[in-house]
């Protein structure tokens, strides 16, 4: 297996440690109970910024609550020779919390929140009162 070297800030052990996790790609999809679901997650490398491949993303997802599952997970990048530790906070409403050096940044896993029961109704008040 091709290995990152032992360098200063990876060691041979870490890494082995690292890839007996599981990958993000056996983690996602994830489904919430609303519905909603996280299928796929752009990491890109904190050094470089390439993209990371799903297969070099190794680490655990934890449901918190029905709403809420935390990824925990180490990047590899094998372009620059890292390994960064990333955290992330994935909710039901099609957002994302990722942790980051000055605290969390919300992004979007999903491009919109799905509809929801509520929303149908609030549409059909939204008609209803056009009408009136
Ligand atoms: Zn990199």
């Amino acid at each position: 297996m091709d290995i990152l070297p032992d360098g200063d800030q990876v060691s041979e052990s870490l890494i082995n440690v690292i890839t007996s996790l599981p990958t993000i790609d056996t983690l996602l999809p994830h489904t919430f109970p609303n519905g909603s679901h996280v299928d796929s997650l752009s990491v890109s490398c904190i050094e470089c910024g390439s993209n990371i491949p799903h297969e070099n993303i190794h680490g655990k997802l934890e449901i918190r609550n029905k709403h809420t599952a935390q990824l925990q997970a180490h990047l590899l990048c094998y372009h620059c020779q890292v390994v960064a530790y990333y955290e992330a906070r994935l909710h039901d409403d099609g957002t994302v919390l990722i942790r980051t050096e000055g605290g969390w940044t919300e992004e979007r896993y999903s491009p919109q929140r799905p509809v929801t029961l509520q929303d149908h109704f609030l549409k059909l008040i939204e008609t209803a009162k056009k009408l009136f």
